[in-house]
């Protein structure tokens, strides 16, 4: 193991510094360049740890972005990604079939369980959210209900980064760039727990805020609503919120009365993370209609975002008129495989329970760093899914200045300390700031108390510079 102490984050190395004069350059070329400090130029990758150029050791605590839920360089996935590549790498759907596609599905719907036995396959979230958005749209065209057009979704949310994926995410930051550009989708409040609104404990403001989704669904006529798109458990745009059981009850329940359309947007919160396969299934008696996957599906290694659906609904909209769209690397048999190749990891070394038990012991180093630093206001979120919000106050819960650029401080102090963090604040930063604590599912007792005490002395840099 590296000794991290005293290092200072890199400068991007120098191929890149000419990055003007240059052609091509990295994908930040695309990012704002006023708030990026360097990041480090990873060259190799094992496990929980990664390395870059300058041979500096890294603990992926956030599996990038919520994605490498089996670690880093697992031989069994590339070989299997390999084999296929030599074998068949492409078939069309649209004219061909190919086996990995079948066997993945098969295997996916299974974990899923009942009420999930189709399995629509995209190349990420993005594209697998919009997927399902348009299946529901058009189920209800092709049922003679082509008045249902309206999808609700929370303030804030984030669904993905396409034109129709932006417009239904909830973040003020977009409504500049969708106005006029974009059908935006109708909002309801996050049933945030932490930062609560006067008079509200968590379960009653979590049925408030599911009582709203009833009043807008009557706002806008149960007629014209499609659906309800919402993060089972929180990601980063609202630092990981885990809503009561209660609240999933009772949306359940109002979309079932209302016929509306009940989809988890579990992306990020899916594939085990959570201690359960799907995240839905912590709350059994309130199971969605369709469930979104992405990132852990192909844990880093290959492109891979997926939507379930009943076989009830698919087949009969097979029957009418089918689904009219799709895209040429959808199904695609090297990602199949790859994914395939994940999911026996997931299953074959029981990373689902891990990540139930080793969130508890990562939850609980957290909380002791809480009574040490104030500047933590609360620890959220369920099994290797955590968000540690970080405040100017705890007993106010008065967020930390924005123009400080805590997000950004936490990370650099994070590099400089081998431990790479996500940090996010969402809608300009009025609902906080907030770190996510997610590292591979097959993190280990030692590597877990290696990754606190890195996060440890993370704080303790980033205190020392806020000067709190
Ligand atoms: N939905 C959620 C909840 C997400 O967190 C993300 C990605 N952060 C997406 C959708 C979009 O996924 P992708 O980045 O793979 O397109």
């Amino acid at each position: 193991m590296q000794d991290v102490t005293n290092r200072q984050i890199l400068d991007i190395p120098a191929d890149s510094e000419t990055i003007d004069t240059k052609i091509g350059g990295f994908q930040e070329a695309f990012y704002a360049k006023g708030n990026i400090a360097p990041t480090p130029l990873i060259e190799r990758a094992e496990g929980i740890y990664m390395w870059d150029s300058e041979d500096n050791e890294y603990i992926d605590a956030s599996s990038g972005p919520m994605v490498s839920g089996i670690g880093h360089g697992n031989a069994r996935v590339a070989e299997a990604m390999a084999d296929q590549a030599r074998r068949m790498e492409y078939a069309y759907t649209r004219v061909a079939r190919n086996r990995p596609n079948w066997d993945y599905a098969e295997r996916l719907a299974g974990l899923a369980g009942p009420g999930f036995e189709r399995v629509g396959l995209a190349s990420g979230g993005s594209e697998a959210v919009d997927n399902a958005l348009k299946f529901v749209r058009q189920y209800a065209v092709a049922t003679g209900q082509p008045a249902k057009r309206h999808i609700i979704s929370c303030q804030p949310s984030y669904h993905g980064a396409t034109i129709s994926t932006l417009a239904v995410s909830g973040d003020d930051a977009f409504t500049v760039f969708l106005e006029g550009f974009a059908q935006t989708s109708a909002k309801i409040p996050a049933p945030f727990s932490y930062r609560l609104p006067a008079d509200h404990s968590r379960e009653s403001y979590a049925t408030a805020c599911a009582d709203a989704l009833e009043a807008k669904i009557l706002e806008l006529g149960a007629e014209n609503t499609l659906a309800f798109i919402f993060e089972p458990v929180g990601g980063l745009s609202t630092g990981c919120v885990v809503p009561p059981a209660r609240y999933f009850r009772r949306v359940r329940d109002i979309c079932d009365a209302h016929g509306v359309f009940l989809i988890f947007d579990e992306v990020l919160c899916g594939a085990g993370r959570t201690g359960k396969f799907l995240a839905a299934h912590h709350w059994p008696d309130a199971l969605p209609d369709i469930v979104v996957k992405a990132k852990g599906l192909g844990a880093g290694y290959a492109p891979l975002g997926a939507m379930l659906a009943p076989a009830r609904l698919v087949d009969e909209l097979a029957g009418l008129t089918g689904c009219e769209f799709s895209y040429s690397y959808n199904a695609h048999p090297v990602s199949c495989a790859a994914g395939l190749a994940v999911l026996d990891e997931y299953v074959g070394s029981n990373l689902v329970q891990a990540a139930e038990v080793q969130g508890r012991a990562v939850r609980a180093g957290l909380k002791a760093l809480q009574q040490r630093y104030p500047v933590i206001g609360d620890i959220r979120g369920l099994g290797l899914l955590l968000a540690v919000e970080l405040v100017a106050d705890p007993l106010t819960k008065a967020p930390l200045p924005a123009e400080l650029k805590p997000t950004e401080k936490i990370r650099i102090h994070g590099l400089n300390n081998g431990v790479m963090l996500y940090s996010r604040a969402t809608s300009g930063c009025k609902y906080g700031h907030w770190f996510i604590v997610s590292p591979p599912l097959n993190i280990t007792d030692d590597e877990c108390a290696e990754m606190l005490r890195r996060i440890d002395r993370t704080l303790a840099d980033f205190c020392g510079e806020m000067e709190i």
